[in-house]
């Protein structure tokens, strides 16, 4: 079969098919279509097979990407899903949301000029093939276990450590203050990335397979951390990273200036059929509004598109750096570009116009200067500035992990200097015995595939630490 590999050579890079921008304005169902069986088949066989696959070696999740992709070139499609499912517990979410161009698809081999394989892509086709076929089936322990385990947050960190958990057997108990699960990848990242369904069938999956979802219980405020902990043999703390960098300086507090995970979640609520007064006042719309969106993240090109998608009369997105150095994937911006948003480069926010509501952002022109200690070029401001008429600001300037020791009265949970979770990174324990942490309250703002990583192994680590009855880390 080897001889169905190998088809770089003659077989062109073809990307799934992409919407048209002026159709995809209108919606927010999601932009890319899946492959077909053929496609996926013939895309899988364009892989060398590389005894050293950098693919797989810069995959966070270490996805044994060569292996599936031959089977799909063999149209073994189930055998693909189950060697896909091995190592990821979401591989249609990371097929649709991963920045591949940075991560396996980067690294991929095959000489510029034939293009890479479209690892991503195939990822999504074998699992939604596997969905639409039957195979994708609940976690089923083996044998039940007596221990229980306790889970704070849904979101893709929690959500990766409970399905291993309960493959092993323990009673899962997540807790979340959201009304669904999924975390950010239900009420941040947008439909037209990821569309509601993929993640919502994950969840009555999770159900059926007998994890028990507590929503709407925010810890520390209606269950405090020490009673959760002694419900639990062992506990895991993914509660992500939510509160928003702030802007200041003059009319800085006018109305009109808004938080972007309002603005995304009023958003994806709305999608999902939820009353949400703040949309429904105008208060959390974009339509008929000239926006601007300050921030060069993935978040800031999720605020900026959904505006598009929700009728603003025109969307413009401030950056202080180029669009080389700015941090969003360049694929996001160039879908951005085509759906008609104007990006003004090298560009910050000095002072907010207007009486009681904001009217316009006066700008402050920056250049690039020398290179700093962190490897980017640093920012210096110019003389030049310019004004942008504006009737809704969204501020999407990153994200810090809120004060978790303070807000749950646990000074025994140490944080590093930036707020987030501090873990031994052999075991992923916080200082706290038996109490573990995963995903973006560790790492600080990530991505969903770290997440996952995360959770599966803190997973494992709690399986140990179950098991033994103590924590004990061979010397390295
Ligand atoms: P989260 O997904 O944040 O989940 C944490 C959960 O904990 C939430 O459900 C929250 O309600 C719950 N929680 C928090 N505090 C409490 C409490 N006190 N009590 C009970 N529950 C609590 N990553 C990508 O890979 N690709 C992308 O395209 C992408 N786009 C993004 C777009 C946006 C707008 C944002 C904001 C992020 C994006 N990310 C993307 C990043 C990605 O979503 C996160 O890295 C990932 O979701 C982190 O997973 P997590 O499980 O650590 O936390
Ligand atoms: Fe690539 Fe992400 Fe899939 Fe890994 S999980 S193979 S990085 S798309
Ligand atoms: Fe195939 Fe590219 Fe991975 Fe090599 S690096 S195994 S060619 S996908």
């Amino acid at each position: 079969m080897a001889d169905r590999m190998l088809q770089f050579v003659s077989l062109a890079q073809h990307q799934p098919d992409k919407r048209a921008s002026s159709m995809r304005r209108e919606d927010f169902a999601e932009i890319y279509a899946d492959f077909d069986p053929a496609q996926a088949g013939a895309q899988s066989s364009r892989c060398s097979q590389c005894g050293v696959p950098f693919c797989q070696v810069h995959c966070p999740l270490a996805n044994n990407i060569p292996d599936w992709l031959k089977l799909t070139a063999e149209n073994r499609l189930q055998e693909a899903y189950e060697v896909s499912a091995a190592t990821n517990t979401f591989p249609e979410i990371c097929g649709r949301i991963c920045p591949q161009d940075r991560l396996c698809e980067g690294n991929c081999v095959i000489e510029k000029g034939f293009e890479s394989v479209t690892i991503g892509a195939v990822e999504r086709f074998i699992t939604d093939h596997a969905w639409e076929q039957g195979w994708v089936t609940p976690p089923r322990p083996r044998q039940e276990r007596p221990q229980s385990v306790g889970i704070i947050g849904a979101g893709p960190g929690g959500l990766a450590a409970a399905e291993r958990l309960r493959t092993l057997g323990y009673q899962v108990h997540v807790y979340d203050r959201y009304d669904r699960v999924g975390g950010l990848m239900i009420y941040g990242i947008p439909g037209f990335k990821l569309e509601k369904d993929v993640v919502l069938r994950r969840w009555k999956q999770f159900e059926a397979g007998g994890i028990q979802f507590h929503l709407g219980v925010e810890l520390g405020r209606d269950l405090s951390f020490a009673e959760l902990r002694a419900r639990h043999d062992s506990v895991l703390i993914a509660t992500g990273v939510y509160k928003a960098r702030d802007i200041g300086g003059p009319g800085a507090g006018l109305t009109g200036i808004e938080a972007a995970m309002d603005f995304l979640t009023a958003s994806n609520r709305q999608g999902l059929g939820d009353d949400v007064p703040d949309f429904r006042s105008g208060r959390l719309n974009a339509a008929g509004k000239r926006v601007v969106v300050i921030g060069g993240g993935d978040t800031a090109m999720d605020c900026v598109r959904t505006a598009v998608r929700q009728g603003a009369a025109s969307v413009a997105c401030l950056y202080r750096r180029d669009r080389a150095n700015m941090p969003g994937s360049m694929r996001e911006v160039k879908n951005a570009e085509e759906e008609g948003v104007q990006f003004v480069w090298l560009s910050a926010p000095e002072a907010f116009l207007g009486d009681d509501r904001v009217t316009g952002v006066r700008v402050q022109r920056m250049r690039l200067g020398l290179t700093d200690s962190s490897g980017r070029q640093a920012v210096e401001p110019t003389d030049s500035r310019v004004t942008l008429e504006a009737d809704l600001v969204v501020k999407a300037l990153g994200f810090d992990p809120e004060d978790l020791p303070h807000l749950w009265g646990e000074p025994g949970l140490e944080v590093s200097r930036w707020g987030t979770l501090k873990v031994e990174h052999r075991t992923q324990m916080t200082a706290m015995p038996g109490v573990f942490a995963a995903g973006d309250i560790v790492r600080g703002a990530s991505l969903v595939v770290w997440a996952i990583r995360d959770g599966r192994d803190a997973a494992a680590r709690m399986h140990t630490y179950m098991q033994q009855g103590t924590m004990q880390v061979a010397a390295e």
